[in-house]
């Protein structure tokens, strides 16, 4: 194996092959060096820590499986000469050193918490991936100009603690420390507790403040739908991700004898919720929205007694985000013109814009893989993730990985060995690229 910086490069099996590369080849030459069974053979290990009976993996964030994972990256990183860093909020960053130390850093990673009955894919994928490209990076003795890093940013799922993405909101400041550190669990257990206890394990980590630059963000990701195994591209260049609006509707009506109650006297709170989550399905039923009402409570919920209180959820999603604001601001209406003699008090929870990732990311992205001869597509993002905070902060890019019939949020999650590669060979290609572009670019 080269030592980083050194010149002569020790090519091993590939050396025939890659010895008559030109320099213009160093992206070929790094995506030769992707193993694929190292890839394969991390994720299996990382898999086997909160491992399911079912196959899946449950690992929530800050539990003793999630701490497990952690050291494990910790042993992957100091194995291959990466430095170690964390920060209030025990984000892991995992660092390359460049020939600028100085410069900021390019950024790869995602997360490595997962749903109760979550796949082995999902977040672990962009991890494993990063430490697959760093170190063929380092392996084909090319030094980055900037640092590159691999992060694993904590609890995205929000599964725990919830709602999630609070590793990368509480990095670029999206969301107040003072609101994600008093969330609590089922158990009562806060967010404050479980950062203190975890960050106490590991005291040889040196903290980092929240926000620092960076020269760009990619985050490799398994698509979690079924378009590119449709389409049998391995690579899926991500255009953007969807926005959101969530709501919460509380209707109050009152109880009363199932026997006895006239019809027209009742103010059945059940009756009206279904008017209002019939309306508003009927005005939603266009072309690409996505309606869902996932969480549905009766009470008193017993046989016998008219329902005197309904809680609902929306979860609204549309990829352009003036329908999707369109549509959100007509959620109170809906549900005010269906109440009958019922109440309703409506509230939005959580909003996230539609967004669209900067051309040069993509175009970076998709020259890489055209680079390598890799089959690749634009494709939107149905669902968040990190990448969705890290876009306010620094140029953001997401490569998507096929997976098995677009499975996820499930133990029967699967992905394809070669595809995970091809799309990792693309990583490797784009932050080697962005480590070393940038600085070509501002040395002039
Ligand atoms: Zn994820």
């Amino acid at each position: 194996m080269a030592a980083p910086g050194s010149s002569v490069q020790a090519f091993g099996n590939h050396e025939d092959e890659l010895m008559s590369l030109s320099p213009e080849n160093t992206a070929t030459r790094i995506a030769a060096r992707v193993d694929e069974d190292r890839l394969w053979r991390r994720l299996m290990e990382l898999a086997r820590v909160g491992a399911t009976e079912n196959g899946g993996v449950c690992r929530l964030a800050l539990t003793d499986e999630e701490i497990e994972a952690r050291r494990l990256l910790i042993d992957w990183a100091l194995a291959i000469g990466l430095s170690v860093h964390t920060d209030d909020i025990a984000n892991l960053f995992f660092r390359l050193e460049g020939t600028e130390s100085d410069a900021p850093p390019v950024v790869t990673g995602s997360h490595i918490d997962s749903q109760p009955t979550g796949g082995k894919f999902d977040g672990a994928f962009g991890v494993v991936a990063g430490f697959e490209a760093v170190q063929a990076i380092q392996e084909c003795g090319v030094v980055p100009g900037r640092p590159i890093e691999v992060v694993a940013w904590m609890n995205e799922e929000g599964s725990r603690f919830s709602p999630g993405m609070m590793g990368s909101e509480a990095f670029t400041r999206r969301r107040p420390m003072e609101q994600i550190l008093a969330v609590a669990d089922t158990d009562g257990v806060r967010t404050a507790e479980a950062l203190e206890r975890t960050l106490a394990l590991f005291p040889e980590i040196p903290r980092r403040a929240f926000g620092f630059p960076m020269t760009a963000f990619v985050e490799a990701h398994i698509e979690q739908g079924p378009l590119l195994e449709e389409l049998g591209v391995p690579v899926g260049v991500v255009t953007g991700i969807q926005g959101s609006r969530r709501f919460r509707v509380r209707v109050t009506g009152d109880e009363g004898h199932a026997g006895t109650l006239a019809m027209p006297d009742r103010k059945d709170a059940l009756f009206a919720a279904l008017e209002m989550v019939g309306a508003m399905r009927r005005a939603f039923d266009t072309d690409q929205v996505k309606f869902t009402v996932g969480l549905f409570q009766v009470a008193p919920n017993v046989p016998s007694v008219v329902p005197s209180s309904v809680l609902f959820s929306i979860d609204l999603r549309h990829p352009d985000w003036q329908t999707l604001s369109r549509l959100g601001d007509g959620v109170s209406g809906l549900c005010e013109e269906n109440r009958g003699p019922c109440s309703v008090t409506v509230t939005e929870v959580a909003t996230s814009e539609s967004l669209e990732f900067p051309v040069e990311m993509r175009t970076c992205i998709g020259e890489s893989a055209a680079e390598l001869g890799i089959a690749n597509t634009p494709i939107l993002s149905m669902a968040g993730h990190d990448a969705r905070q890290l876009h306010y902060h620094c140029p953001t890019g997401m490569i998507f990985s096929p997976c098995e019939e677009g499975i996820s949020h499930h133990e029967a999650e699967s992905c394809n060995p070669s595809d995970l590669a091809a799309a990792t060979r693309v990583l490797a290609a784009t932050i080697a690229r962005l480590a070393n572009q940038a600085l070509a670019g501002s040395r002039g």
